[in-house]
């Protein structure tokens, strides 16, 4: 979908971006981390052409973006960015509706549209709708800020360490909505954190970027089992393999009532005597796995982000 093909930024004589090469899957959750200044916001800006390329192609849906009208692609690619940045003097149906009033949707259409997205994400429209930015709290408006992203259906959407500036409770929210919205949208997201564990909750695949230059692309599990240098297992910490096989699924196990899932048949069953180290290769193909208590009903579930997110807590001695 997204095609990086040795991509470089340079400024003056400092490379900001440094021969770059991936791909984006569709659908995919792409996480770009890395120290402050190593180029993450530089490389999610040349995508959407706000920051031009000095080297190298970039495709989207195989076409170079250089051959895109520029408008229109970004009205094809979503932005969110770190700082709240509604608009203070709209409201917030005027805030979303922007991009599809650009698209000279039906006055109808878009009003639907925007009530359809507060609902997405909780918030009741006849009491937001008409608001202004001022009237909302910090999570609220970055809600707002997400969903203003979402607003004409883009295929693609591009945040760039969208809930850094709150605070952790809002921003676990955040996380927990936007994971749940994307399990029902599936957009290509790519998502800008310098948060490891926000980055192994968040991303199908991780991306560690190190003054420019990729230092390895895989999943959660790839960087905590399979580091391929001591950049990234400084970056990562040293996850305490030990945990693993100490962690019982019996003692971590949420109730299925609890979690929102569409339908579990299609998960592998295991015993909550088994630890998290027995089914880390199921894990790596499952979202989650499901247990019972010996009675054949399932009654629990284990999913692959709250797996991570533990041991990412864990590996920074959290808890
Ligand atoms: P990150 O988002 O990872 O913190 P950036 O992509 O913003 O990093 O920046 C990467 C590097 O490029 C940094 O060293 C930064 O100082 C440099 N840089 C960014 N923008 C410019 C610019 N307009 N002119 C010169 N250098 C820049
Ligand atoms: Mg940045």
């Amino acid at each position: 979908m997204i095609k990086f093909e040795a991509v470089s930024k340079i400024y003056g004589d400092k490379k900001a971006v440094d021969n770059v090469s991936f791909n984006i899957n569709e659908g995919e959750f792409f996480v770009l981390i890395g120290p402050s200044g190593c180029g993450k916001t530089t490389t999610l800006k040349m995508i959407n052409r706000l920051i031009p390329l000095s080297e190298g192609y970039i495709y989207f849906n195989d076409k170079q973006i250089s051959d895109y009208d520029v408008s229109e692609m970004r009205w094809d690619i979503g932005y969110v960015l770190q700082q709240i940045a509604l608009f203070p003097h709209m409201t917030i149906k005027e805030n979303i509706a922007q991009v599809p009033e650009m698209k000279k949707w039906k006055k109808k259409d878009i009003a639907n549209r925007v009530d359809e997205l507060l609902n997405m994400v909780g918030l009741e429209p006849d009491t937001f709708r008409d608001r202004y930015p001022r009237e909302l709290s910090g999570g609220q408006q970055q809600r707002i800020g997400v969903i203003r992203a979402l607003a004409a259906d883009p295929p693609v959407i591009l945040m760039d360490e969208p809930f850094s500036a709150l605070d952790p409770l809002s921003r676990k929210n955040l996380q927990d909505d936007l994971l749940k919205l994307q399990s029902k949208i599936k957009k290509t997201i790519v998502f800008v954190t310098h948060d490891i564990e926000e980055a192994m909750k968040m991303g199908d695949r991780i991306c560690l970027l190190n003054q420019g230059h990729i230092e390895q692309i895989g999943t959660t599990e790839d960087f905590i089992h399979r580091p391929k240098n001591d950049f990234v297992k400084s970056f990562i910490g040293n996850v305490d393999t030990h945990v693993l096989k100490q962690v019982k699924l019996g003692d971590i196990a949420q109730p299925i009532s609890e979690v929102h899932i569409e339908s579990i048949e299609q998960y592998p069953k295991v015993e909550p005597s088994h630890t998290i180290d027995d089914v880390y290769g199921l894990l790596a193909e499952h979202e989650a796995i499901i247990m019972d208590k010996g009675d054949n009903v399932p009654s629990h579930i284990v999913t692959r982000q709250y797996v991570f997110s533990y041991l990412a807590e864990k590996n920074r001695g959290v808890s």
